[in-house]
């Protein structure tokens, strides 16, 4: 499995843009997985350019929730890509009576994609699945590897406790990537062999100092392959 940071709040290569927000692409048994878009749609696509990543060729773009910083670049992108398959969480989803903004926004540039609405946790591809929907409307995104789970969560709004939980039922937790909110509950991760906090994580310090060799640096530009 090859994980891109293609957006984040700070940038790991040079020539990249950094501004709040999170996005990666994930390559896992020839699917291309967007997780997020990011905040902005020409700074998601400018990375990608020079990341060398064309938005046509993505087959699947995963949204963890529906926050301006994750879901910001969804529009520019579906222009260019009309083939992806959408994975949107629950409140997405007109007859659910949440706020439909997302889908109006979305109408105009959805021609051809499939949109599955996530619920429960479920496949998305080989090795690849969804939690489902958890506390505060959010979803992560489990990728089964040889040396365990990998876990990507967009900002954690469901609390890292409730989705490493979730996430176990699939097998051994071995990495977690990404925005860990205000996360503090630091002995949870004590058994994760690779942490990349990373976005929004309000304690990425606090969370280094303690687990120095296990933690990576984000940011965008960042590759990362188990
Ligand atoms: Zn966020
Ligand atoms: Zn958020």
């Amino acid at each position: 499995m090859k994980l891109t940071i293609l957006y984040d709040n700070e940038a790991f290569l040079e020539g990249l843009k950094a501004k709040w927000g999170f996005s990666c692409l994930i390559e896992e048994g020839g699917k291309k997985i967007l997780f997020d878009t990011g905040a902005n749609g020409p700074i998601l696509l400018e990375n990608m350019e020079k990341m060398r990543i064309d938005p046509a060729g993505i087959d699947i773009i995963f949204i963890s929730h529906s926050h301006w910083d994750h879901i910001g670049g969804l529009s520019d992108l579906l222009h260019i890509n009309r083939k992806a398959e959408l994975y949107l969480p629950f409140h997405f989803n007109k007859e659910s009576g949440l706020p439909v903004l997302y889908l109006d926004i979305l109408k105009d540039c959805l021609e051809g994609n499939k949109v599955v609405v996530s619920k429960e946790g479920a496949k998305i591809a080989d090795n690849v699945y969804t939690t489902g929907i958890l506390t505060n409307n959010e979803q992560s995104l489990i990728i089964r590897t040889e040396k365990g789970l990998v876990v990507v969560v967009g900002c954690a709004h469901s609390g890292i406790d409730e989705i490493l939980d979730s996430a176990s039922k699939y097998g051994k937790l071995y990495a977690l990537i990404g925005g860990f909110h205000g996360f503090m509950d630091f002995e949870l991760l004590e058994e994760i062999e690779l942490l990349c906090p990373t976005h929004c994580t309000q304690y990425k310090k606090g969370i280094i100092s303690l687990y120095p060799d296990k933690c990576i640096p984000g940011g965008a530009g960042k590759v990362i392959e188990i």
